[in-house]
């Protein structure tokens, strides 16, 4: 048995920028200011670049920044306390738990065959007098749908929101971000994501400025004035040395989206077995940064403990869905059979920049000497 390497090597992948990070951290010592100050605006407006939006605003993690989208739209009349959101079942229950914590009702729907986004088809048949909104999440790192899904929103009166916690810098066919291809958009900065933080942070983005204003005021305690409070906001600010580490980690937002996707390239063409169904490769390469890279396989148990056998590292993303998940029991009894197979089936390969040459050839071996 080989020893097993790391499924993702976070302290390598930091100590790629130890100067830069160090440097980061010694400048918000000194400072004297923590929260919400100059690294935060600065990261703000460089994450609105990024992004191609109006505003970027930070907050304390991906749910929050979930959140408060919605919540904010309730402030501005658009969403009432049980309207209803469409979101798939086949994603982080935070994606759900954003609009029971807004007060508003998840509507869960299944993923498309292929993509494994959600499906728009199922969208649209979800949609009743209470449909308000739709999230849709950018799975693994693929845009999900967005020109059928706008189309759906502008037809029906639908806010589209993008969960792109998992999709920093994926661009679509016209090269426009994640981020800027709904009202608004939710991201997580959380360690393991394409963008992480050395610690909790989160980011939305939108073009929309009452929105803007409305979040802001939200994410700390409903105040845009020190001790006037306008609303019954939350606490959901951003830490500066978040904020100081991410503007470092977001200059290798590209160039670490081009090393995933090499690897994913590799996998795709070297692993060959008819046990395993490799995802499809994107008709836009730039659609995809490869958050993650995941396979399926009805013998699952049995391919996971074979390549741990092996000496390769693999996790499932996500074993149960939405609907199953006691914090959900109400939906218990839904009918989502492909979402629910895809959690029995799925597994997920190693892949993150810096993986070893060495590491992505036992993978691709131990894949195709799998035997079911
Ligand atoms: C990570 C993640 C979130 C939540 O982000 P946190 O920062 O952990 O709160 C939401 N949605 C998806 C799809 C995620 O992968």
């Amino acid at each position: 048995m080989s020893n097993m390497f790391p499924f993702l090597d976070l302290a390598a992948l930091n100590l790629r920028d130890e100067t830069a990070l160090t440097e980061a951290f010694q400048r918000v010592l000194r400072s004297g200011w923590y929260v919400l100050g100059a690294e935060v605006s600065a990261f703000e407006a460089e994450y609105a670049v990024a992004c191609g939006v109006q505003h970027a605003i930070g907050v304390g993690n991906g749910l929050d920044a979930l959140t408060l989208i919605l919540r904010g739209y309730i402030q501005l009349g658009r969403l009432v306390e049980g309207d209803e959101v469409i979101l798939p079942d086949n994603s982080f229950i935070a994606t759900a738990l954003a609009v029971s914590e807004a007060g508003l009702t998840p509507v869960l729907v299944e993923p498309d065959s292929v993509t494994f986004n959600i499906d728009s088809a199922a969208v649209e048949a979800a949609i009743g007098a209470r449909s308000k909104a739709v999230i849709a999440v950018h799975l693994y790192g693929q845009l999900a749908d967005m020109a059928s899904l706008r189309a759906l929103a502008d037809r029906y009166d639908l806010l589209l929101i993008e969960d792109a916690a998992q999709a920093h810098g994926a661009l679509d066919a016209q090269g426009r971000p994640a981020g800027s291809l709904g009202d608004a958009a939710g991201f997580s900065f959380f360690p393991v994501k394409n963008i992480g933080a050395l610690g909790d942070a989160g980011a939305l983005t939108t073009h929309d400025d009452a929105l803007a204003e409305q979040v802001r005021k939200l994410r700390s305690y409903g105040s845009s004035r020190k001790y006037v409070h306008e609303v019954q906001g939350v606490n959901s600010r951003l830490d500066e040395l978040q904020a100081a580490f991410l503007r470092v980690k977001l200059l290798r937002m590209e160039s670490d989206a081009y090393a995933r996707r090499k690897i994913a390239t590799r996998y795709l063409a070297e692993i060959c077995n008819p046990h395993l169904r490799l995802p499809q490769a994107p008709a836009v390469a730039s659609s995809h940064v490869w958050h993650q890279f995941v396979i399926r396989c009805e013998q699952r148990e049995a391919l996971q403990a074979h390549l741990e056998r092996s000496g390769v590292p693999s996790l499932i993303h996500y074993p149960i869905p939405i609907h199953k998940q006691q914090a959900y029991h109400g939906f218990a009894n839904l009918n989502l059979p492909l979402s629910s197979q895809l959690a029995g089936e799925v597994l997920s390969l190693p892949l993150y920049p810096g993986l070893a040459d060495t590491w992505i050839d036992r993978t691709i071996d131990a894949c195709n000497a799998f035997r079911a």
